[in-house]
């Protein structure tokens, strides 16, 4: 065990000059203070991470979970995802309807199931089997946050633990009015969501473009390959999504506790925090 942590949270990559992020500053500056007390207690990032993701995805302060929008059809389909850097378990679902925490049904298909991904009417069949909590009624249940640009409210949270052990998780609601069925980067290991031995990565923007440049496993192979800072691979894989055409933002976590939250969009509201004295809550 070392005294060693670090963790990041986001809201989103849509954040708009014209708006102030009060209560969403106010809500994560929280979380941000809990989960260092969890980590600095010994907790694990993996589930340090499922705390965060979830009080995110509960808040309706971001578009995932409660706050999460419907698609063109009118119906709240829900993609989240987890990854554990210690072993490189993982597991997501895409399209999940019905469910409070799809991040937590995530977890539960990477501890309960042999796979990583389950999708529509399978992913909610396995959480019902296990008991994940359910929506009574979406009308009532759910309040859109807005996210500003289209694509830009997703939450994410990644941490480094005292045992030196990385985990990232990632939870969205896509795109506002998105057509049924789409899928984005955010239930994509590897895209949206990434955690090894070198860094845990959380993606936010628009989806498309981060699956094509395979942004969060990027963060990790840029400091393998190239011997690349954190710094300098987080900000060299948000400028590959911004030369396509793309918009958006990542945090990330590496081994030796440094944090980055690069955005190529106009704000990314993000709280970043770790042992040796950083805690900074900002959108712009
Ligand atoms: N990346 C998400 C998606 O494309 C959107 C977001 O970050 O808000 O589904």
């Amino acid at each position: 065990m070392t005294s060693t942590w670090a963790i990041a949270l986001h809201g989103g990559a849509g954040a708009i000059a014209e708006r102030a992020y009060q209560r969403e500053e106010e809500h994560m500056a929280a979380l941000l203070d809990r989960g260092s007390a969890m980590l600095a207690k010994g907790m694990s990032a993996l589930d340090v991470v499922t705390a965060m993701a979830g009080a995110l995805e509960a808040s309706g302060l971001h578009v995932a979970g409660k706050g999460a929008a419907p698609n063109a059809d009118g119906v709240v389909e829900l993609d989240a995802s987890l990854m554990d850097g210690a072993t490189r378990a993982a597991g997501a679902v895409a399209a999940l309807r019905g469910f409070t925490s799809p991040v937590r049904v995530a977890r539960g298909v990477m501890e309960k199931t042999s796979h990583v991904l389950l999708v529509g009417d399978g992913a909610a069949q396995f959480a019902t089997n296990e008991g994940f909590e359910k929506v009574d009624d979406p009308k009532t249940y759910y309040v859109p946050a807005e996210s500003g640009l289209p694509g830009g409210g997703t939450i994410g949270a990644v941490a480094l633990d005292t045992n030196g052990n990385l985990a990232a998780a990632t939870s969205t609601g896509g795109l506002h009015g998105k057509m049924p069925g789409r899928v984005g980067d955010t239930p994509i290991i590897g895209a949206g969501c990434w955690a090894d031995e070198r860094a845990a990565v959380s993606c936010t923007g628009l989806g498309e473009y981060f699956m094509r440049v395979n942004a969060a496993a990027d963060v990790s192979a840029r400091i393998a390959y190239a011997r690349q800072t954190l710094e300098q691979a987080a900000a060299g894989v948000i400028e590959d999504v911004r030369k396509l055409g793309g918009y958006g933002g990542l945090i990330a976590v590496d081994k030796h506790g440094n944090v980055a939250a690069p955005f190529a969009s106009q704000g990314m509201k993000r709280g970043l925090a770790n042992a040796r004295g950083l805690r900074e809550v900002k959108t712009f």
